[in-house]
């Protein structure tokens, strides 16, 4: 199988020089294990800091020359699991490659094929759906008539987070980096109103645009785009701390301004991460895919074929070049 390991440890931005693609035998089966050959695999944010020496607080990072890991959705190729049979579609936390071996079956769940294209097991129906759901569910709690902003709202989380806000009968406004990504997020998603980020001065832009205050903040950009929403924010608005991709590629500390807003406005400030919720999986896929069978939510992938395009994947994806999911297609089914 072809594998891609991790060559070296980026210094600010992630180059295609931090990878390399290898050829590996594929080990024999031991009891337990299963041989998965690779359909999808997800590129995700939380990848660039595992890239780093350490990894993250809440999990281990890469190994230098060795195969990265992530998400993938497969299919049983051999198994001597009781579990899992040939043919089965999986999901599970594989390697970048081709072809690998669960060890025991670990971290493989049977997913269903006729419910959805398989791909958005990665996505809307995946763990990023999830995170929506937990941080606009569990913490935002939104109520109609309020008002909730999304930022990075095209992307695989913002899309799904701003669609329940809008289920939920609030009024939702997002922020994308392009003016296409704005148009899906208002044309296809539903959100009430959205802007490009990148033509306007955000705390301007969240006056204009919510013109009520907010609400309900999903942050998924930290940075700059925190500073202008804790300006804009309401007396005890609820801030969903999802993730602050606009710091994860600095090489110095962003001191974010605007803190003592905390305090003045009594806000509720609530970091997550959805691995803490992974029980939920099974009920949010039965609730989610019935919105998206009946049409109360729409689903944007952004799909790069070829393991060897995985690299580019994710550095374009830390860029904002995908509007949507951005999955690598591997293999057919
Ligand atoms: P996306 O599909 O949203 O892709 C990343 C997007 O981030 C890009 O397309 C780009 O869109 C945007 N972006 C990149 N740099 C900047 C910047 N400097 N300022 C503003 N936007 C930027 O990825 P995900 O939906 O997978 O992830 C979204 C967020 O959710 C991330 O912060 C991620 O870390 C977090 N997350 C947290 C989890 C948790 O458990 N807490 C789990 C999963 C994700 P644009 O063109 O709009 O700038």
């Amino acid at each position: 199988t072809r594998q891609i390991v991790l060559n070296s440890r980026p210094q600010g931005w992630v180059t295609p020089e931090n990878f390399a693609m290898r050829e590996a035998d594929t080990p024999e089966l031991a009891p337990g294990d299963v041989l998965v050959r690779h359909l999808y695999m997800s590129v995700d944010p939380y990848m660039r800091g595992l890239m780093n020496e350490g990894g993250v607080a809440y999990a281990a990072g890469f190994r230098i020359g060795e195969p990265l890991f992530g998400r993938v959705i497969g299919q049983v190729a051999q198994s001597r699991n009781e579990k899992f049979r040939e043919g089965d579609c999986v999901y599970g936390m594989l390697d970048w490659a081709e072809w690998s071996v669960a060890k025991g079956g670990e971290s493989l769940r049977v997913v269903d094929p006729h419910l959805a294209p398989l791909s958005y097991y990665l996505g809307t129906l995946g763990f990023p759906g999830l995170t929506a759901y937990v941080g606009m569910t569990l913490i935002g709690k939104p109520k109609e008539g309020e008002t909730v902003y999304v930022s990075a709202a095209s992307g695989a989380v913002g899309q799904v987070a701003g669609q329940l806000a809008r289920i939920a009968g609030a009024r939702v406004v997002g922020s994308a980096g392009t003016d296409e990504k704005v148009r899906f997020i208002v044309g296809e998603c539903g959100f009430h109103d959205g802007f490009n980020y990148r033509l306007f001065s955000i705390a301007e832009a969240l006056r204009l645009y919510c013109g009520d205050g907010i609400d309900v903040n999903f942050e998924n950009v930290g940075g700059a785009n925190l500073e202008a929403v804790l300006q804009v924010a309401n007396d005890f608005a609820r801030f969903a701390m999802c993730g602050m991709i606009s710091q994860y590629n600095l090489t110095e500390t962003y001191h974010v301004r605007n803190l003592n807003e905390i305090v003045s406005k009594r806000l509720h400030v609530q970091g997550f991460v959805v691995r803490d919720h992974a029980h939920l999986i099974e009920p949010f896929i039965e609730e989610t895919a019935d919105h998206i069978a009946r049409g109360r939510m729409s689903v944007a992938e952004d799909i790069v074929t070829g393991l060897e395009n995985a690299p580019q994947a994710f550095i374009g994806m830390l860029q904002g070049d995908n509007l949507g999911k951005r999955v690598v297609h591997i293999a057919d089914r």
